[in-house]
């Protein structure tokens, strides 16, 4: 009786829903075995809220089904078919490197895509080799689990094994595979996708699926496709205002990027601001700043357009009356992200009330933060601590009289000091993945195999708001000798 063994040692549980799905949005195959697995990191609170025994999936065992070697018993795995905007050309992708092993429900009864991600080619690899470098997958470890840390929806990291195989990039590097958790993986391109080279049953099933999974509490006498579109939008408005208040960068918001549950996904070229300038671009590739910090709310706003544009033969059986219906919808998007953004933005400055000039005391914070090159995070950090030292901004006659504006603004609300103090504290994190922290802590865990760096730097980043000691040495900017940071994707 191997599966009750097996469910009581690991604890797989797997409904697998997705591959009810009509045939034509994934392919079954198994995952590409490899020569030698060795676990490198393993989230063990991630893996008891999903009902997995940590013990056990440091097993000889766990780490060959966490390599792609074994399959967990329950498993389906499938490369999901999707298409895609990739900077604006559309194209079609799905899993070119990951495979799906099945959705794991959880003992509380969610239910979690299990994926594995640089296990081998599928059909859908078209030149790529089907896997991923261990740099990388570590990079998504840190990040994604800094953003949970900071209350940002995101897919989880459960897992990096090593492979034991070299990956041929512009360098041969040591390859690895990641177990990536996510509420579910379905994407504005799976929609796309199903809209391209489906039928409209196909895409109605896709539709109803989604609603069925992520937003089941649509009722009877709504126009169900309306509803699934309007939320998708407000929780798309919901991430995005987190990623700009805490200086995040996606670095690809290509389509197949945006998750249709509002997780943030494919951790690929992102990374942190460190100075407050809009035009922040960390991505090699992103020549022309199209997915620029300042740019983000626009351009979701524009693949949200093309999801509405997926569904429009749903919304009306008249085409015109289903345009007139998604541009509804979607005009709404900018006036949620917005509402969203300055109800974080008075958070981060202590303010519980709302007044009308609330908006350019903000933009002239900005403003002054961009001319003088101020750190963003720390900036609103010593504005929390009332340590005003060490920036050069402080020192500014335009600090100086913005300073002033926002104590009296502060005056006019009936809170306490401590209570808006505590506001910003929560609001305000001391500690975001800093891009030369994390490089240091891949380098060291890539080249030397030395995991003792990332894992201290995982536990401050664990507690980002705590602002501990130990945090201190991790929150200075880059020194400007470094330069400008880079990153590249598809690794
Ligand atoms: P990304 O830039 O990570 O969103 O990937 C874009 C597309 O390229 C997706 O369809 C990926 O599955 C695919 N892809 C990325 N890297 C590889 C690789 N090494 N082998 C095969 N497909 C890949
Ligand atoms: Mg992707």
């Amino acid at each position: 009786m191997t599966k009750s063994k097996e469910k009581v040692e690991t604890g797989w549980n797997f409904d697998n829903s997705y591959a009810r799905l009509p045939q034509l949005f994934f392919s079954d195959l198994p995952p590409t075995p490899v020569s030698s697995p060795k676990l490198v990191i393993l989230n063990s609170r991630l893996a008891a809220t999903l009902g997995l025994n940590s013990e056990e999936l440091q097993s000889a065992e766990g780490v060959e089904i966490l390599a792609g070697n074994q399959l967990p018993e329950g498993a389906s795995p499938l490369a999901q078919a999707y298409g895609g905007h990739q900077f604006g050309h559309f194209n079609m992708l799905g899993d070119g490197r990951a495979l799906l092993l099945g959705e794991q429900i959880t003992p509380q009864g969610e239910r979690y895509d299990i994926q594995l991600k640089g296990s081998g080619r599928t059909p859908y690899s078209r030149g790529g080799d089907g896997r991923a470098a261990l740099g990388p997958m570590l990079r998504e470890y840190i990040i994604s689990g800094a953003m949970q840390a900071l209350g940002i929806p995101t897919t989880r990291s459960l897992a990096v094994v090593t492979t034991g195989e070299p990956v041929l990039r512009e360098t041969k590097l040591p390859g690895a595979v990641l177990t990536r958790i996510a509420s579910s993986h379905l994407r504005v391109g799976t929609f796309q996708y199903a809209a391209q080279w489906g039928t409209t049953n196909d895409l109605q099933a896709l539709a109803d699926y989604t609603i069925e999974r992520h937003f089941s509490d649509v009722k009877a006498d709504m126009n169900r496709y309306l509803f699934l579109l309007q939320e998708v939008i407000k929780k798309q408005a919901e991430l995005i205002a987190k990623w700009q208040l805490v200086g995040f960068i996606h670095g690809v918001m290509n389509t197949d990027n945006m998750a249709i549950g509002g997780e943030t996904i494919d951790y690929g070229p992102c990374a942190f601001m460190d100075a407050y300038d809009p035009a922040t671009v960390f991505s090699s590739i992103d020549t022309r700043g199209r997915y620029a910090y300042g740019n983000q709310p626009y351009i979701a706003g524009w693949n949200l357009a093309r999801f509405a544009e997926t569904l429009l033969p749903l919304l009306h059986e008249n085409q015109e009356q289903a345009i007139e219906i998604a541009q509804g919808a979607i005009s709404e998007f900018g006036d949620l992200y917005h509402g969203h953004w300055l109800a974080g933005m008075r958070a981060k400055l202590g303010l519980f009330n709302e007044e009308k000039e609330d908006e350019t005391l903000i933009k002239n914070l900005l403003d002054a933060m961009y001319k003088h090159g101020a750190d963003y995070t720390n900036t609103f950090r010593a504005l929390t601590g009332g340590k005003l030292e060490g920036n050069v901004l402080f020192d500014t006659p335009e600090f100086t009289q913005w300073y002033e504006q926002w104590q009296e603004r502060l005056s006019r609300q009936k809170e306490s000091t401590e209570s808006s103090q505590e506001l910003m504290r929560t609001s305000n994190p001391a500690l975001i993945p800093r891009n030369h922290r994390v490089e240091e802590a891949l380098k060291a865990a890539v080249e030397d195999g030395d995991y003792s760096v990332m894992e201290r730097f995982l536990d401050v980043l664990s507690q980002p708001y705590a602002d501990s000691p130990e945090q201190e040495a991790y929150s200075a900017p880059p020194d400007p000798s470094c330069g400008p940071y880079r990153t590249f994707c598809g690794t």
